[in-house]
């Protein structure tokens, strides 16, 4: 188990290689249903973030490890407990609405923060994702620009659920595109630094399609039973 991490950062720079990449992969360790113990070793191995994606679980982990490292949260975010994860998160992956946005703008303000958020899209229109349509992209960094306790650093998008490397590699292409056509429009309150995607089974086609940050799970600590 030890290894696994040294692993996939060897798989990252390999693929890396393959496609001339040099710049920074973030790995944000998804630690949903391991044990504190675990995550605790894996900190040792130089795990610098980690990802939940259940407000509840992610303040556990808080209570516990505190600033020894950073918090990502990365499943869907319900406006009546934004105001337990703002000053915790050093990104909010899941924000899917303008609702969303706007409660998160306006409780940090109240709580004096400024709180870095990526859009969550929703391109393979799976039935179970969550997640923006693509057309609901636009009127999302519009409103951004009106939130000024709220920055937008880019774009998290999961793959589809299928065999065929192409749809996923397509999915991921897709949200790279998007994230640089908002890019280079300079709106305000907007810096599209990152781009999220890629999980234990799809990590590598993301790294190869433009991700810089990746969510892994399984590979890392082995199957979740649940
Ligand atoms: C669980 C989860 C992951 C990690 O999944 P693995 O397949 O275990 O790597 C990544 N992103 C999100 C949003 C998740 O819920």
């Amino acid at each position: 188990m030890e290894n696994n991490y040294q692993l996939i950062l060897d798989e990252i720079n390999k693929t890396m290689l393959k496609v001339g990449r040099k710049d920074d992969i973030l790995v944000i360790a998804v630690t949903k249903t391991v044990d504190i113990n675990v995550v605790k070793e894996f900190l040792n191995f130089g795990i610098t973030d980690i990802g939940e994606n259940k407000v509840q679980e992610l303040l556990k982990r808080h209570e516990v490890l505190g600033d020894k490292v950073e918090y990502h949260l990365i499943g869907h975010l319900q406006s009546n407990k934004v105001r337990k994860v703002v000053g915790k998160t050093k990104l909010i992956h899941s924000v899917d609405s303008i609702k969303l946005l706007d409660t998160i703008n306006r409780i940090s303000g109240e709580e004096n923060a400024i709180t870095d958020i990526l859009a969550e899209i929703n391109i393979s229109e799976e039935e179970n994702k969550t997640g923006m349509k693509i057309e609901e992209l636009d009127d999302f960094v519009n409103r951004v620009q009106e939130c000024d306790n709220v920055r937008l650093k880019g774009l998290m998008t999961m793959g589809p659920n299928v065999e065929d490397e192409n749809l996923i590699r397509n999915v991921f292409r897709q949200a790279r595109e998007l994230k640089e056509q908002i890019q280079i429009k300079n709106y305000k309150n907007v810096s599209m630094e990152y781009l999220s995607m890629g999980m234990s089974n799809d990590y590598k086609i993301a790294i190869e399609e433009g991700a810089n940050i990746v969510r892994i799970g399984s590979a890392l600590f082995g199957k979740r039973n649940y």
